[in-house]
């Protein structure tokens, strides 16, 4: 069995923001060489978000007005987490978007619905965080 680890890094300059990570996870998995098996691929974050979706700037608008209903980032202190930070609803927003996600990989390419495809979701950037993606296979 063959395995491959990289760490991707994403400096979003705003609190949120959804980026179609795919291209970057199939860079790796050319580099990998893995022809047969599975990507792993996780925020490394408690503020931030790996999930498959379409890849819909109407849909990601919705979520992010779906999000702010649910968790509004305002007002901060509202949240017991915001003592010396503000971040609370970032991890709320994490915890719904989800850590990761796991994607077969089948004669050398993702092996992906017709619509489907990575994000990373920042929910609380303007600093420096990563993304791993671990793939096992042949
Ligand atoms: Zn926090």
């Amino acid at each position: 069995m063959k395995s491959y680890r990289k760490e991707l890094y994403f400096e979003v300059p705003t609190r949120r923001a959804f980026i179609n990570i795919t291209p970057q996870v199939e860079e790796c998995l050319r580099e990998s060489g893995i022809t047969e098996g599975l990507v792993l691929v996780n925020a490394m974050h408690i503020t931030a978000s790996v999930f498959i979706n379409d890849d819909e700037s109407g849909l990601h608008h919705d979520y992010d007005i779906w999000l702010e209903k649910l968790a509004p980032h305002e007002p901060v202190s509202s949240y017991r987490h915001n003592v010396g930070e503000d971040n609370a609803d970032a991890h709320m927003k994490r915890q719904i978007m989800g850590r990761e996600v796991v994607v077969a990989v089948t004669a050398g390419k993702l092996d992906f619905g017709t619509w489907e495809r990575i994000f990373y979701g920042e929910f609380d950037g303007r600093r420096r965080k990563r993304v791993l993606v671990k793939i096992i296979g042949e």
